[in-house]
């Protein structure tokens, strides 16, 4: 069976795994789960459901290969990962439709993250081979002190449903470059995507027991292998900040290593020296991609006085011109929410919004019976104690606040647990470093509403995590530095 087969295999055969779970270096059992198209309700796969027993192998798999791995030169590693970033680049189509299939989103934005996932694999291809030490200069003459670097061990990685692919890579490749070896779980709503970088993993020929795929329906159960396990030495984990903080009590008891990339509650700040037109396409990148689901969506948009009105209608405007429909039809912008509770919860928002005294420009509503579609929203009028302003709503809702003093909206921009991503607009060039430095946030987009970059360092600060993703800061969070004294010259 060549490997496009098995893909297609992999989402039509409804039944069976046996040839994938072979090609993808999966563990088996004989329970299965379901996984469905959110746009259509279809049944996509059944895949195998492991428990924390079949976990164990699979952290002792990765357990035996970590000598052997980390033993390669990192030229060797390097070649491996530059093969993999090929096979992702060459099979670019068949892994942007099993996204759409399994997440809802539109196929150019699958597309897109397709070559984000790739970008990062060819990235940490390049940083592993620049894994670098240190010499420090010694006290005395008969003495040399060094620092080396060395792999972390055996990772537990932990993804979530809504970017299913780059989030492997942006854990999986610097834990390779860095010479770990890998237990990933992803999520069990988008589950195939994985599987299918795996595959194209293992023909580009990582050793086996390097990357371990674990299919399962069940995060707390393997969490709590993953964390309790004293062979793993990390967790990587992204998703809600509710489960990091789960898993942050489980790591205690070992000590072991986190990474965490966690929620997020973005404000974009709009100010009166702005220009306009580039806030809202600025506002709509930041607000609607992925249908909102991501985790640096804007999520509190303050707007000063002055501009206020421009700014709510022609945004306004642009939100009812987006399309709203299955991912594979080409008009779409938005697809599905991930599945009913998304719905239900952005619906609680609204209601909540508007029993409060705020305006549903445009939107509100689910959209039909079939799938998790809901109207892109736009709401003015909105104040801080709306739920809408306190939580992440993760659906396409953009609320709307008016501010006059630049100083107040500052201080309620950094009035959240959150501290991941924010934007503001402004040409002032002495309020953009202000504000700029002012922001509590990992993350700061100035006159942007798009700042994702393989090359830069991805992370959060507050209650939005620990570490960075992406750059040479994301390779130093798999490696340990160990010092070494020489003595007696
Ligand atoms: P989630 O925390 O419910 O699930 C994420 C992953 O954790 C899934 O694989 C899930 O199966 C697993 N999981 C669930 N319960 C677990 C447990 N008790 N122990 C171990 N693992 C468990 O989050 P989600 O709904 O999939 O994703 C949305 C959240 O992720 C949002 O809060 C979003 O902001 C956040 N997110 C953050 C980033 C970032 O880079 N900071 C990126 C994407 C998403």
């Amino acid at each position: 069976m060549t490997l496009t087969q098995a893909l297609k295999k992999h989402i039509k055969n409804t039944k069976t795994f046996g040839d994938l779970a072979a090609a993808v270096g999966a563990v088996e059992t004989t329970t299965r789960f379901p996984v469905h198209n959110p746009s259509t309700g279809e049944l996509l796969a059944e895949l195998p459901d492991i428990q924390a027993a079949e976990v164990a192998l699979a952290i002792d798999r990765a357990d035996t290969a970590r000598q052997h791995w980390a033993g390669l030169t990192a030229r060797e590693r390097s070649d491996i990962l530059w093969r993999w970033h090929q096979l992702i680049v060459d099979h670019i189509d068949d892994l942007a439709a099993i996204l759409t299939c399994e997440m809802g989103k539109p196929l150019a934005e699958a597309k897109s993250e397709i070559s984000h996932a790739a970008a990062y694999v060819k990235w940490y291809a390049e940083e592993a081979n620049r894994i670098y030490g240190e010499t420090i200069p010694a006290p005395s003459t008969d003495r040399r002190l060094l620092v080396i670097k060395q792999p972390v061990g055996v990772v537990g990685a932990i993804t979530p449903w809504n970017f299913p692919a780059s989030m492997v890579a942006r854990k999986i490749a610097p834990a390779l470059a860095a010479g770990c070896t890998v237990v990933l779980k992803p999520a069990e709503q988008t589950p195939l995507v994985a599987g299918a970088m795996f595959a194209l993993a293992r023909v580009a020929g990582f050793p086996d027991g390097v990357l371990n795929l674990i299919y399962a329906s069940d995060g707390d159960a393997v969490g709590k292998a993953l964390c309790s396990n004293p062979k793993v030495r990390k967790i990587s984990f992204t998703g809600s900040t509710e489960v990091g903080r789960l898993l942050m009590r489980q790591c205690s008891e070992q000590i072991k290593r986190i990474s965490f990339e966690l929620g997020g509650n973005a404000p974009f700040i709009v100010f009166g020296d702005a220009d306009i037109d580039d806030a809202v396409e600025g506002a709509i990148q930041a607000k609607f991609r992925n249908g909102g689901q991501t985790c640096v969506s804007a999520n509190r948009i303050y707007v000063q006085a002055g501009v206020y009105h421009l700014f709510s209608e022609r945004f306004a405007e642009r939100v009812r011109r987006l399309q709203v429909g299955d991912g594979f039809k080409p008009d779409s912008a938005i697809g599905p929410l991930i599945d009913t509770h998304a719905l239900a919860k952005i619906e609680v928002h609204v209601d909540d919004a508007v029993k409060k005294g705020a305006m549903v420009r445009c939107g509100g509503r689910r959209i039909g019976a079939t799938g998790t579609f809901f109207e892109p929203t736009v709401i003015t009028n909105v104040v801080g104690s709306m739920r809408i302003a306190q939580e992440e709503t993760f659906g396409p809702l953009a609320p709307i606040i008016r501010f006059e003093d630049p100083e107040q909206v500052i201080r309620e921009a950094n009035d959240t647990i959150y501290g991941l991503a924010a934007y503001f607009y402004a040409s002032n060039l002495k309020r953009v470093w202000r504000v700029a430095e002012a922001l509590e946030y990992g993350m700061v987009g100035i006159n942007t509403g798009r700042m994702s970059s393989e090359a830069a360092p991805f992370g959060g600060v507050k209650q939005s995590g620990i570490g960075r993703e992406g750059s040479r800061h994301g390779l130093e969070d798999y490696l340990e530095m160990k010092y070494l004294c020489i003595g007696s010259l």
